[in-house]
């Protein structure tokens, strides 16, 4: 595949639907990958003297609910256009009663409940065992952090995220097990877009915005798609120029282990 120059970026964000404005001189580019189209064109522009690459994780019109997203093909996309690094803002449930709507966290850890999704670009030709002990980028995550608290949106830092598969929300007895377990927030999309990031050797942060308390931790009905909606309504036009400091943040030379992942492995497929 040629591509104008124009047409790379460095950092990519993969987001909602309210993302849209926040990037520069823009232009959309249609990609095809090995895995298909990404769930929608990709819009280049720039933001805080940055190259970035944004993906509208659900579609833009919100056509692909979370368990038929086509992560694979949004992260190969990223790749080839020179995105190194992935930062992926996202609402999720609390599962901690003190971390209420409105919360900010960057996990450290990650829980797979996903049961029906492709999550590996290496399916054949030889075994790729990429390193996924620390799920998320050291120095991303730091930077996620510093950032949020300069904005004085003081973030949670750490926890664990358990990923389900959706679309339904959890059971009162799931959500309480998860809590159980020490697990601090749910969700439907960290699962497998953090995993296909590290099989490509991207560097991946996830930003998650509570956007509820999940069913067992809370009284009454439990959580329901408005009310997620609203919430993640109200909290946008924060989120959205602490996603563009973060971008401009992030470094312009990787020192993280996450480039160095794939070193020595013999793969079956040759990356873009
Ligand atoms: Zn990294």
């Amino acid at each position: 595949m040629s591509l104008p120059t124009s047409a790379s970026a460095e950092i990519g964000v993969i987001g909602g639907s309210g993302f849209y404005s926040f990037l520069d001189n823009v232009t959309e580019v249609e990609i095809e990958t090995p895995y298909g189209p990404p769930s929608d064109p990709i819009t280049l522009g720039e933001l805080g003297g940055r190259r970035v690459a944004f993906v509208p994780r659900h579609g833009r019109d919100h056509r692909f609910p979370p368990h038929r997203i086509p992560y694979r093909a949004n992260l190969w996309a990223l790749r080839s256009l020179g995105v190194r690094q992935v930062l992926a803002p996202s609402a999720v449930g609390s599962l901690t009663p003190e971390y209420g709507p409105g919360t900010l966290a960057v996990p450290d850890q990650l829980v797979d409940r996903t049961s029906a999704r492709p999550q590996t670009f290496y399916d054949e030709g030889a075994a790729v065992h990429v390193s996924f002990s620390d799920p998320y980028c050291p120095d991303g995550r730091g930077i996620a952090l510093s950032t949020a608290r300069a904005a004085e949106w003081p973030p949670v830092d750490g926890g664990t995220l358990v990923v389900i598969e959706g679309p339904r929300f959890s059971t009162r007895a799931e959500s309480q097990w998860f809590a159980g377990q020490g697990w601090t927030l749910v969700g439907m999309t960290g699962h497998p877009e953090a995993v296909l990031a590290r099989e490509l050797a991207l560097c991946y942060t996830p930003l998650c915005l509570v956007t509820d308390l999940d069913a067992g931790i809370e009284e009454g009905e439990g959580v329901t798609m408005d009310e997620v909606f609203r919430v993640f309504a109200e909290n946008i036009d924060r989120l959205r120029p602490l996603v563009a400091d973060i971008v401009a943040a992030l470094p312009r030379e990787r020192t993280c282990p996450c480039a160095n992942v794939l070193d020595g492995m013999k793969l079956p497929i040759t990356l873009p």
